[in-house]
């Protein structure tokens, strides 16, 4: 029964050379033959596994963590002819579980009847976990932990393209500078947390108030850079009021208490051999011009 197991020669290369794990198994649930993706897949070599029960702890596939043999799919394929098909874990050799979608079909000989069955399995999720993997790590550079808007990184990379295109195709767009007044006030006032609360609300505020193309990033600490596309002067002028309203009506309620904060803006447009910096630089001066005149308020450009 054993031979009539073992692969052909042909059979052995087209096995040599495929990308699923595939092990043949007898009917006393012993392996009697593992490819090298098998190898690959669970980290046995196939002389350490090779007339081994499978259920031997090794190759050993599993519902979840636990090893469950009594459930093996293998018993109703050896049983019943059943091929089956399931999603489960495979113990490496280094102890810990491999994802695989397996399936288990029945070896029949000349008469038709069951003498093993070859499992053939494949790793799942590796490239579902590396694409989440990646999103996350995507969301921890460029975006703020915070308030969940993007950070300075993030703003700075879409300034420098907005820049270019702008030198290109004299496409306009604003940016504004806003930081909010007196906030070490209200740190020391009703705590950090409740500090905190108040930079998400601001965040979000100035989020529902902007148009769909524009951004708003956390700059740094209680200060926020907002990019605007597609804006001129006038437009700009009142949409950073209308932003400057909206903070001025908001609140964040800590402790049944209702905390207020206003919120400062410096404004400007792209010049000609602006960069990044130069940029950011001029909004920060009209952003102190606010501030020295008196806070709750915006300043920006006067001529394109
Ligand atoms: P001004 O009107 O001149 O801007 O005054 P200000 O108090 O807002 O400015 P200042 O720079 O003196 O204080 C900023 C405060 O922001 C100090 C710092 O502790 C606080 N801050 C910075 N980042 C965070 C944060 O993530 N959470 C909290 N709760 N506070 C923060
Ligand atoms: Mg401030
Ligand atoms: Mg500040």
């Amino acid at each position: 029964m054993l031979d009539s197991l073992v692969p052909t020669p042909q059979q052995q290369m087209i096995l040599d050379n495929l990308m699923n794990g595939v092990y043949f198994i007898n009917k006393n649930r012993d392996i009697i033959y593992g490819n090298p993706a098998a190898e690959h897949i669970s980290g046995f070599k196939s002389e350490e596994i090779l007339g081994k029960p499978c259920q031997d702890d090794v190759a050993h596939t599993a519902s979840r963590d636990i090893l469950r043999c009594e459930h093996c799919p293998l018993i109703d394929t050896m049983a019943k002819g059943n091929i089956v098909t399931l999603t489960a874990n495979l113990r490496h050799k280094d102890g810990y579980c491999v994802p695989v979608q397996r399936r288990c079909v029945p070896l029949l000989d000349a008469n038709q009847k069951i003498i093993g069955a070859v499992k053939i399995f494949e790793r799942v999720g590796v490239q579902e976990d590396l694409n989440l993997q990646l999103k996350k790590l995507k969301q921890i550079a460029y975006f703020d932990s915070l308030t969940g808007i993007p950070n300075r990184r993030y703003v700075e990379e879409l300034l420098k393209n907005w820049l270019q295109t702008y030198d290109k195709k004299n496409w306009p767009f604003a940016v504004a500078m806003g930081d909010i007044d007196f906030f070490k006030n209200v740190n020391d006032k009703y705590g950090h947390d409740a500090g905190d609360l108040v930079l998400k609300k601001v965040a979000s505020t100035l989020r529902k108030h902007l148009r769909s193309l524009d951004i708003v990033g956390r700059w740094g600490g209680e200060e926020f850079l907002i990019l605007m596309q597609n804006i001129r002067l006038k437009q700009l002028e009142k949409k950073i009021e209308s932003l400057r309203k909206a903070i001025e009506e908001s609140w964040v309620e800590d402790d049944g208490v209702k905390i207020k904060v206003t919120m400062s803006f410096g404004c400007t447009v792209p010049r000609k051999g602006d960069t990044p910096l130069s940029l950011v630089g001029r909004a920060d001066d009209f952003l102190y011009k606010s501030k020295r005149e008196g806070r709750n308020r915006f300043s920006m450009d006067d001529s394109e």
